[in-house]
Parts: structure tokens; C-alpha cells; sequence
């Protein structure tokens, strides 16, 4: 076997190193062709770490690292975000952070557009690392990303997080428009997870 080549996953349980409902969800859903039996973090009640990384891939392995050596099983994780450009890329690793220890992506949002102000480039991207990590300490780490346009008000129901407010390149609405296997299929996670299935999972059905 080349020594570049990524661990298969060969595992029958993977725990989803999230609090965040929104995201097990979506893991869930993505990684629902496989027969792997998925527990999120929060049913094992495992803790929190903090989010000390300086970037969404050093947080991503930071939640894996934790969740893999506390649960002693393979555990997954995501650390995603959303970058304006016209904000230096704002609120990028903090993305869960503006929204509050009440989780208020309204406030989020709006926060983003006051901030925006009338500064013409409303150009953003989605970021989604994901980082899965075994118990003895092996991790392989990928990322994907989509561009789009915020857009005020935001629009629509679906998804969760700044999605409202985000249109991704060629859709023909916000996330929180489109239906979610129209979202699952060409988002910053799916990007990332496309990576991942096809390095260590590599007799997908
Ligand atoms: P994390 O749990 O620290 O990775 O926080 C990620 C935050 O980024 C979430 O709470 C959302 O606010 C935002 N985010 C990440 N992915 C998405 C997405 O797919 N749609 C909307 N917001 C997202």
C-alpha cells in the first residue's frame, strides 16, 4: 500500500463529534448509503473542547482528536463557517460565535449585513473542514468550499445557520430556499465529504 494513500474506515460506528443538531443532521443524511451506525457527541455526553484553533482545520482535528480519545471510537468532525470577503473574511472561524450563547443566527446575520454596510462586494464563501480521527491518534483531514452572494433580507426557512442570507454560485435560491438534497449535494460539505468517501471509504455503494 503507497504510504500517501488515506486509512480506510472499515469501522461499524462512527460518533459525530458536534453539538450542533443542524449538522448531525446533515452528517447523518450524507452518510446515510453506509451501513454505519452514527451516535452524535452529545448522546454519548461527551464535552464541548474549546475552540482554540486558529483556523477551521486545526478545530476540526481538535473535535475529532477529543470525541475519538474520550469515546474510544472513530469520530468525526466538522468545523465549517462562512467568510465575507468584504469583511476580511469575517466571521470565518467565529461563524458559531456571533451567533451568541443563545445560538441567534437572526442577530448573526444581521450582524454581518450592518457590518457590510453599503460596501458593494457581497461576495462570501462557505468553508467546511472535516477531520476524522481513530483512537490511536490517526486522523485524515479534508476541506471543500462554495462561493455565493449574501443577500438582505434573508430568505427562506430551510437549513440552519447563515444559510438564509446565503446564495450559493449558479443556485437559484438561498440555502434556506432550495430543498436540502439540492443543498447536500453541491455545498461546502458535500465538497468535503466527497473528499473524504472517496479516500477512506473506498467501496462506497
Ligand atoms: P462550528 O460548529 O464551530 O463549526 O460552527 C459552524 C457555524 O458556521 C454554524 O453554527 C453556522 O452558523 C455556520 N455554518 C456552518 N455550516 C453552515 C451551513 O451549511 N449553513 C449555514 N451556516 C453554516
Amino acid at each position: 500500500m503507497p504510504t500517501d494513500m488515506a486509512r480506510q474506515f472499515t469501522e461499524k460506528r462512527l460518533v459525530i463529534a458536534s453539538h450542533n443538531p443542524g449538522k448531525v443532521r446533515e452528517i447523518g443524511e450524507l452518510l446515510s448509503p453506509w451501513q454505519i451506525e452514527v451516535v452524535s457527541a452529545a448522546e454519548l455526553n461527551l464535552p464541548e473542547p474549546d475552540e482554540t484553533g486558529d483556523s477551521f482545520v486545526a478545530n476540526a482535528k481538535l473535535k475529532s482528536d477529543a470525541a475519538a480519545f474520550a469515546a474510544e471510537l472513530p469520530a468525526l468532525a466538522d468545523d465549517s463557517g462562512m467568510a465575507a470577503n468584504g469583511l476580511d473574511g469575517a466571521p470565518g472561524i467565529y461563524s458559531a460565535r456571533w451567533g451568541g450563547p443563545d445560538k441567534d443566527f437572526d442577530m448573526a446575520m444581521a450582524r454581518v449585513n450592518d457590518e457590510l454596510g453599503d460596501n458593494p462586494d457581497r461576495t462570501a464563501r462557505f468553508v467546511c473542514a472535516l477531520s476524522l480521527t481513530w483512537p490511536d491518534g490517526h486522523s485524515e483531514i479534508f476541506e471543500g468550499d462554495i462561493g455565493g452572494t449574501l443577500v438582505w433580507p434573508p430568505r427562506g426557512d430551510n437549513g440552519f445557520g447563515y444559510d438564509p442570507m446565503f446564495l450559493a454560485d449558479g443556485d437559484a435560491g438561498t440555502y434556506g430556499e432550495i430543498d436540502p438534497v439540492a443543498k447536500h449535494a453541491s455545498s461546502h460539505r458535500a465538497a468535503a465529504f466527497a473528499k473524504l468517501i472517496e479516500a477512506c471509504f473506498p467501496s462506497a455503494p
